[in-house]
């Protein structure tokens, strides 16, 4: 089923056309640079059991070793290994991304968030949508967690960081401003409304330090005027039509793999470290000419967390803007 667009998808293609050329396009990954990202999908699979356990009345020593499981069960199915030789070989890679380091995360997590859990209605987990754009595409997304916290409905984004100072004892400045003009969550208030039908309804970060020593949570909550709601839909929307205008170019027009998907250089180090491609693209001009991922990187078509919630069942909701906007 095509769903159209994701955050991720469309985060790469901002960062880079041939970043989003052999990311989704030519499914090609780094063969062991993708901790952060393994890591932020096994901790969210083990929040999801947290949440849902805590508000069942479960004991909070069964909900954590469910968590646990859940956690391994994701590392296991994204193709990694919890031990043996492979796993000594990836631990340069991992740095503090094992799962001990998980495992003691949603620990404390359940130390710290327990009591919130109980006293607010858990309204939806992992809750998948699809928006219908103004310009025709679509684009999915899941909201981690939905609930009413009294009359306030909020809709909740789990998101691990490294940016955090041990010597501080608190989150980078970065982590905390990056939300103000995050696309993402703009996206998500805008379905997260009009799924709910309450116009004041919000969203939060909820952020979880991984570091070599420091654990840490953070609540960061955002209320995007709807202004700037309403311009997301269009911007996204912009977005979207270059990218397939950059790959009709491409597949149907005769452009060049640098003409359709040049290399943006000033994306190759950023906040989040070097671009995985890095290698890639220092050592291969044309990609279009190999039949195989090149040596480092393999074949592995994104996921998206969309595709993963409906695929265990969640009914996902459709929401036409269109409509919305006229
Ligand atoms: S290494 Fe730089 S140029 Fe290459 S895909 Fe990544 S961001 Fe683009």
């Amino acid at each position: 089923m095509n769903t159209g667009y994701d955050n991720y998808e469309i985060s790469n293609w901002k960062k880079c056309f041939r970043l989003g050329y052999l990311t989704h396009l030519r499914h090609w990954v780094p063969d062991r640079s993708a901790y952060p990202l393994l890591f932020g999908i096994c901790i969210h699979a083990g929040l999801d059991i947290i949440w849902l356990g805590i508000q069942a009345g479960r004991p909070l020593g069964e909900v954590l070793d469910d968590a646990i499981h859940e956690f391994n069960k994701a590392w296991l199915g994204e193709g990694y290994p919890l031990f043996g030789p492979e796993f000594e070989d990836d631990a340069d890679d991992m740095k503090f991304r094992t799962p001990d380091t998980g495992a003691f995360i949603l620990g404390e997590y359940i130390d710290r968030r327990a009591e919130y859990i109980k006293s607010v209605e858990l309204l939806g987990v992992e809750k998948p949508f699809i928006v219908k754009l103004p310009t025709g595409w679509d684009y999915n997304g899941v909201i981690d967690k939905v609930l009413r916290e009294f009359s306030f409905l909020k809709g909740w984004e789990h998101k691990t960081t490294a940016m955090y100072s041990e010597s501080r004892r608190s989150f980078q400045p970065n982590f905390m401003q990056a939300w103000d003009l995050d696309s993402q969550t703009k996206g998500y208030a805008r379905a997260l409304r009009i799924l709910y039908d309450d116009p004041d309804a919000s969203m939060a970060i909820d952020g979880l330090a991984v570091h070599a020593s420091a654990r840490d949570f953070i609540v960061i909550p955002l209320d995007p005027p709807e202004v700037e709601i309403e311009t997301w839909a269009a911007e996204v929307g912009s977005w979207i039509n270059r990218i397939e205008a950059a790959k009709n170019a491409y597949i149907h027009e005769g452009f060049s793999i640098a003409e359709a998907f040049p290399k943006n250089d000033q994306s190759c180090f950023q906040r989040y470290g070097t671009c995985g491609m890095f290698d890639l693209c220092r050592f291969c001009e044309h990609p279009e000419e190999e039949q195989e991922p090149p040596q480092g990187y393999r074949f592995k078509p994104w996921n998206p967390a969309f595709r993963r919630a409906t695929d265990k069942g969640v009914e996902a909701t459709t929401i036409n803007l269109r409509s919305n906007y006229g």
